[in-house]
């Protein structure tokens, strides 16, 4: 057994799974209670009548393409968010375990810690150095209860890799203390690989890919964790078994093939050159004090003056992501870099604003 499944919840374990209707495509189904008729205007190929396959293979199989890993490593759920939650419900006993996070990060794992009942313990990521991981924290923060560690690389929202040497290290050094889960939502859109080669190697790491960024499928709620076999079974027999629905299904297989992926790959070029604009522009503004590296497809900015800059925005139609609240990012928004049209927009207020100054 891998020893990380040992972290798992002991009632996970051993729990019955809910036992869905068999899926046997062969025979006619009359073991769901479904309606043996579509609903009038059912244009979809599976039917909206019929419960869908749950993980189907064909998209599994995709998926694990993709993402270079074998279909068994490969769970999909509506969105990473989702995945993030049944990470916490498997492995976190409510009022007894933790997880590490590193603010100033995605809110997800939080508030997902959060509702299960589980502790947040907070390991703020290095401002001084560039937002880096503090890998000296999380060690002396790991203790027993402590079962999973979140890590967002490129980081939302300060848009910095974290040191993928750092990261294999809390690999080893916590290999059957904890699982290190690392949230590639935008590593389509930075210079350096992500970290799926790397699960053969790291029984305890668990990696999070997403089909709402650089696929540009954020509607249909698709996102993955890829981890070992065994992870990815005790998982199964929590996420609810119909969690994708047949028109997701239909939309991820149709608007993922070669096509798709080529024309995704063109629009990250042009967003990455538009991203490089974007920060000469917002540096020559007054409003704005510092704009941070980003290997996202967002740009975090420090403002001399928030509220102006919000402002400017907002009156040509366009609005950004105050994120004043973290305690670490005083003055800060966050940008989301978008058509040249609207980044041009984006400038053009900024600069007038700045000029009225
Ligand atoms: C957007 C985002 C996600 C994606 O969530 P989905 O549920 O897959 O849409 C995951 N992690 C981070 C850090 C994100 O910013």
């Amino acid at each position: 057994m891998n020893s990380v499944l040992k972290l798992a919840r002991p009632d996970i374990l051993t729990l019955q799974p809910y036992s869905h209707a068999a899926w046997l495509p062969e025979l006619e189904r009359l073991h769901a209670n479904e309606m043996p008729w579509r609903a009038g205007g059912d244009d979809s190929e599976a039917g909206l009548n019929r419960y869908p396959e749950p993980q189907p293979p064909e998209l599994i199989e995709r998926l694990a393409q993709m993402y270079g890993v074998d279909a068994d490593q490969v769970l999909a759920g509506r969105g990473s968010d989702e995945a993030i939650d049944v990470l916490v419900r498997a492995f976190c006993r409510a009022g007894q375990d933790s997880v590490i996070i590193c603010p100033p990060t995605f809110g997800m794992y939080k508030v997902a810690a959060k509702i299960q009942g589980a502790g947040v313990v907070e390991v703020p990521l290095l401002k001084a150095k560039g937002f880096a991981l503090d890998e000296a924290g999380i060690l002396a923060a790991w203790h027993p209860a402590i079962k999973i560690v979140f890590l967002c690389s490129p980081n939302n929202p300060t848009g910095n890799l974290l040191d993928a040497a750092a990261i294999e290290r809390l690999c080893v050094t916590l290999r059957d203390k904890a699982l290190i889960v690392v949230d590639e939502a935008y590593i389509e859109f930075a210079s350096a690989p992500g970290f799926a080669p790397l699960l053969e190697k790291h029984s305890n790491l668990a990696v999070l890919r997403t089909l709402s960024k650089a696929y540009a499928l954020a509607g249909a709620r698709c996102g993955v964790l890829l981890a070992h076999p065994e992870i990815i079974s005790l998982l199964q027999r929590i996420i609810p078994p119909y969690a994708l629905p047949s028109l997701t299904v239909e939309a991820v297989l149709r608007l993922t093939g070669p096509t798709a992926r080529t024309e995704a790959a063109d629009h990250i070029r042009v967003l990455l050159a538009e991203r490089q604009g974007l920060v000469a522009g917002l540096e020559r503004s007054t409003l704005i004090r510092r704009v941070w590296p980003s290997d996202a497809n967002y740009l975090l900015v420090e403002c001399t003056d928030a509220d102006q800059v919000i402002a400017a925005v907002k009156s040509v139609k366009l609005i950004v992501r105050d994120q004043r609240a973290q305690p670490t990012l005083p003055g800060c928004l966050r940008i989301s870099v978008g058509t040249p049209e609207q980044n041009q927009r984006l400038l053009a207020a900024i600069a007038a604003a700045g000029a009225r100054q």
